[in-house]
């Protein structure tokens, strides 16, 4: 059993350079088997606002593979109970949360704000998706459906049912810290799965908030348990129990490879989530004032960290230089600061690491051949600044298709402008990166907008609209090294959750023989 130990304080990414642990701060627990509980480590890390890393949010344990294994122990004694509950019964749990949800929204949006920087509208967006999936997803309790078809044989009946698919790790980012959890947890929950949660280290609170309603909407013990703390060691303990069958993560290309190896390694079952390189195609026919507000809102909406961000703006060369100078002038304008005042445009990125990598690319995006810096490009650390993570929104023009800024993904506020010859040239360009999680084109022809549908080679496409805004009953999810062939959200996110089971019932009374075994022409 975990045993109480004196907290020590680790530092956090978010932190700077500061590890004073003040007594005042708030402690969290782990969520296991229905009880709030330390880890067995006693350590702890300090949640920071990034947008004032002198506000500390609260303690939160750093959980070990010891950990793991006791929320993994209670999942493993509440499934039986959970899976048997009629999924009719699971949904008016779960439509308890969403109440819930719906109840703490305002305190939910601020938390969110609080540890994640991004401004309070975005916030409240974010829960409110949490609450919709919650709502969208119980619907399912009365559906789940099956199918029936014809058998082969006379007096035979053929069938097809879900069924859970039992133990589940659900691995999350902290960009989206609610909503994300959320498009994981409600549909492994009416499935009838018990899960281990862990969210990302710089945002647990958002996560804590969730599972903290799942509390008191009845859920039962064992059924959601939570740990915190770093990927390495919780997140990996994870992916390596032989009992959690299966693994979903929502993160980074490159610790989503790690993830599916580790699953391959014990054949788990694995769905992934990971990167994006979006464009935005503005044809010499668009509505030139509508697509600077779809790029706009698409570069630097949470400050450029969504996988769905619009980094790449692919511009036809007529209207080229309009559109540029017209995104450079509003680009100016967007207000950066704290996310918590109402007039700020534009938040902090989430931490220190960040930062660099973000001015890495920046500064990369100098050196290349031919790329101008057009407007940002700076940290800000005086006044209001100095004690946060933030950077101007950045616009780079005459990017070509090949270069760095172009290919990789950046994950903060910066967006490149690439111009195209054609609508041909625009698509093979878009289509021209590893990834393929959303993509959107400008134009007012219907003939270019079909052809743009069907050609980019993406999970997602918009038309005259940005290429952030997905609704939680369509699914989500990317071709190429975006995912692995999975898809989130609407009813397709149940095909992850449950597997199917096909059951023949024979009532002949005799041996009937399948048509592999007894060929009759
Ligand atoms: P980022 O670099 O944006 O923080 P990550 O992909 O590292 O994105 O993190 C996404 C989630 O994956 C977080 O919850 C993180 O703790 C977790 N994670 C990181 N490394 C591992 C790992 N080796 N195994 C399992 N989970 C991990």
């Amino acid at each position: 059993m975990a045993q109480a130990k004196k907290a020590l304080v680790k530092t956090s990414r978010k932190q700077n350079g500061r590890s004073a642990p003040r007594a005042s701060v708030k402690s969290y627990n782990n969520y296991i088997g229905g009880k709030w509980v330390p880890s067995e480590s006693g350590e702890v890390s300090e949640n920071m606002n990034p947008a004032d890393t002198r506000d500390t949010i609260g303690r939160f344990p750093l959980s070990t593979s010891e950990d793991v294994n006791a929320a993994v122990n209670a999942a493993q004694e509440a499934f039986d109970r959970w899976r048997h509950t009629p999924a009719p019964r699971r949904a008016e749990i779960l439509f308890r949360l969403g109440e819930i949800l719906i109840r703490n929204k305002d305190t939910f949006t601020a938390d969110m704000t609080r540890e994640m920087g991004k401004v309070l509208k975005e916030a409240g967006g974010d829960v409110q998706e949490a609450i919709d999936c919650t709502y969208y997803t119980a619907g399912e309790g009365r559906r789940l459906h099956g199918f029936t078809t014809p058998a082969e044989m006379p007096d035979k009946f053929a069938m097809c049912v879900r069924q859970p698919v039992g133990l589940c790790g659900l691995i999350t980012p902290w960009n989206f810290p609610m909503a994300i959890p959320s498009w994981k947890l409600i549909p492994a929950l009416i499935c009838g799965n018990t899960v281990v949660l862990k969210p990302a280290e710089d945002t647990p609170l958002s996560t804590y908030n969730l599972v903290k309603a799942c509390e008191e909407a009845g859920i039962p013990p064992g059924v959601v348990n939570l740990v915190t703390g770093y990927g390495e060691p919780a997140g990996a303990a994870m992916t390596n129990h032989p009992a959690l069958r299966l693994i979903s993560f929502t993160g980074s290309t490159e610790t989503g490879r790690q993830v599916a190896s580790a699953c391959a390694e014990r054949n788990a079952i694995c769905s992934l989530e990971m990167g994006g390189k979006n464009a935005i195609i503005i044809m010499d026919d668009a509505d030139i004032d509508l697509a600077i507000e779809g790029a706009l809102w698409g570069a630097f909406g949470t400050s450029g960290q969504r996988c769905t961000a619009s980094s790449r703006l692919i511009v036809h060369k007529k209207v080229y230089k309009k559109f540029s100078q017209q995104l450079v002038e509003r680009t100016e304008d967007l207000r950066i600061g704290n996310g918590a005042d109402p007039k700020t445009d534009v938040g902090p990125v989430i931490n220190a690491a960040a930062v660099e990598k973000i001015m890495g690319y920046i500064d990369i995006g100098q050196n290349e051949d031919g790329a101008a810096l057009a407007c940002g490009g700076k940290r800000l650390t005086r006044g209001d600044y100095a004690n946060g993570y933030f950077i101007e929104p950045t616009v780079f023009t005459d990017v070509a298709p090949d270069m760095r800024i172009a290919q990789e993904e950046i994950f903060g506020p910066v967006t490149s402008v690439i111009p195209a010859n054609s609508l041909a040239d625009a698509v093979k360009i878009a289509n021209g990166v590893r990834y393929g999680l959303s993509a959107a084109i400008y134009t007012r022809d219907v003939n270019r907008a079909f052809h743009a549908m069907n050609e980019m080679y993406t999970g997602i496409c918009y038309v005259n609209a940005s290429t952030i805004g997905a609704e939680v009953h369509l699914p989500f999810g990317g071709t190429k090294a975006t995912g692995n062939g999975h898809r989130e959200a609407g009813t397709q996110v149940l095909d992850i959750f449950s597997e199917w089971k096909s059951i023949y019932v024979d009532y002949s009374g005799k041996l009937q023989r399948a048509q592999i075994d007894e060929v009759k022409l």
